[in-house]
């Protein structure tokens, strides 16, 4: 017998409160955030869905595995836990522990980047981005263009173009390229996953071409569970073999733990060669740590070592994907329009189809953003032309291709109530739709504007 409800496959033996606030306390919260949500305070927040990054809860496994941490500085058999789980999920050699994934994106693109180079993606993430382009390198994304159209279904959307992928081959010489960086699951481009098939097709023009294969890896278990089930040939193999066969495609991987680690800090770094690992490991002991540590202590690491198993856990994936496959079929029923089909880590509301009052450059991902906080105190975050968007030569705006606003849900965290309250909020946000306003940025940094511009609302 097989139910309809799929239960969290956990129960809860501590709680944390979360703080009730009115609508009325939200507003002037939020304008004292310059109407930017990372500006909160976290305690003004009762449902926190502005990223699956490291807002996860751990198991009494994991828990326990902190007791037995070691904290010595060089060789800790805690660091050994990590290095063997890692070595055996992507076969690599070498591996670099980090703090988070973003130092490991330093290291190596530092080191791989620089003027003139470019590095080819089906997206990148943000922090890639501005970790290459701070090095003076280009990023380029190239992404199926499927990949692009939020309604338009298709199994892999968060495939790379591989036909663009050759084209760029052949147009730049094999020593202008830092890397060809394939991420899975595919984040700002949908959360959505990238099938084996593109995997292996990437892999194949990297080594034609002598070009460097990374796999940005953050949800490699998630990406695992959508090949097991829509792609042929792969239903009978596990999760973690699935992985195993992805990670064998690459040359080096970067992961942040937070996402699939089931940890709330941690990153690491991984290649087949020796070279590049001794040139990474330089600077790693410069700026995070040493080589068995790399910025993490003996907890962090045997938490790891934990969390990177228990993520591929048949229970826990059929949990996880289908309880963010909830949230967005019930929103999808209410007309709200979404990012289809729904990926695993977030639920992606396409925020110019649902706010066609408002022109992109005056961010009506923002808008939504602004009004699913004050109307239920839910933060979630904009990924469109605050996020992305550029000044040209003129100063102009130019605005993101697409204007979204995700969900992200963190693991294991909420429950099905929880998603019953973010429903029933939209429900009232769409009521409103009409009279939500744009806004304007007052005050931005250079780089990674959207943590901490400061906006205005239009009238
Ligand atoms: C989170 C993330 C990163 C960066 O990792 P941090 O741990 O946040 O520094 C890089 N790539 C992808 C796809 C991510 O999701």
């Amino acid at each position: 017998m097989s139910f309809r409800t799929i239960i969290e496959p956990f129960r809860i033996k501590m709680v944390e409160p979360i703080t009730m606030t009115t609508e009325e306390e939200r507003k002037t919260l939020l304008r004292e955030a310059h109407y930017n949500p990372f500006l909160l305070e976290a305690k003004d927040v009762l449902i926190d869905l502005l990223t699956d990054s490291g807002t996860g809860a751990m198991s009494t496994r994991q828990w326990a595995g902190m007791v037995m941490g070691d904290e010595s500085y060089a060789g800790a058999v805690s660091w050994q836990h990590m290095h063997a789980v890692i070595h055996r999920l992507t076969g690599m050699e070498h591996v670099l522990p980090t703090h988070q994934g973003r130092a490991a994106e330093r290291i190596l693109y530092s080191y791989l980047g620089g003027p003139g180079k470019t590095f080819i993606s089906n997206t990148h993430f943000d922090t890639t981005r501005a970790n290459i382009e701070y090095s003076g390198a280009e990023a380029l994304d190239i992404p199926i263009p499927e990949g692009t159209q939020p309604a338009t279904i298709h199994p892999f959307k968060g495939n790379m173009d591989t036909e663009k992928l050759e084209a760029l081959l052949h147009e730049k010489k094999a020593e202008n390229i830092g890397a060809v960086i394939l991420t899975v699951t595919n984040n700002s481009g949908g959360g959505q996953p990238v099938s084996m098939a593109n995997a292996r097709e990437v892999s194949r023009l990297c080594r034609q071409h002598g070009v460097l294969f990374v796999l940005d890896c953050c949800r490699i278990a998630e990406n695992a569970w959508f090949i097991n089930h829509r792609e042929e040939g792969y239903g009978d193999m596990t999760y973690e073999a699935i992985a195993q066969e992805m990670f064998g495609l690459a040359d080096a991987a970067i992961m942040s733990l937070k996402k699939d680690g089931l940890v709330n800090m941690g990153g690491f770094l991984t290649m087949r060669n020796k070279e590049l690992s001794d040139a990474c490991t330089n600077l790693l002991i410069i700026t995070e740590g040493f080589a068995t540590y790399g910025g993490l202590s003996g907890r962090d690491m045997e938490a790891i070592a934990i969390g990177l198993q228990e993520v591929f856990e048949p229970d826990y994936l059929r949990y996880r994907i289908r309880s963010t496959a909830y949230l967005g079929e019930k929103l999808a029923a209410m007309g709200v329009p979404l990012i289809q089909p729904i990926g695993g880590h977030a639920v992606y509301v396409d925020a110019k189809a649902m706010l066609p009052n408002i022109p992109p450059s005056e961010y009506p991902g923002q808008a939504l953003v602004c009004a699913l906080y004050e109307v239920g105190g839910i933060r979630a975050v904009e990924i469109g032309s605050v996020m992305f968007g550029k000044y040209d030569a003129a100063g102009q705006l130019v605005t993101a291709p697409m204007e979204l606003v995700r969900l992200a849900i963190p693991r294991r965290v909420y429950t099905q109530s929880h998603m019953e309250y973010v429903i029933e909020v939209f429900e009232e946000v769409l009521r409103r739709k009409d009279q939500l306003k744009g806004l304007r940025i007052m005050e931005e940094p250079k780089f990674l504007r959207h943590f901490t511009c400061k906006l205005e609302r239009l009238h």
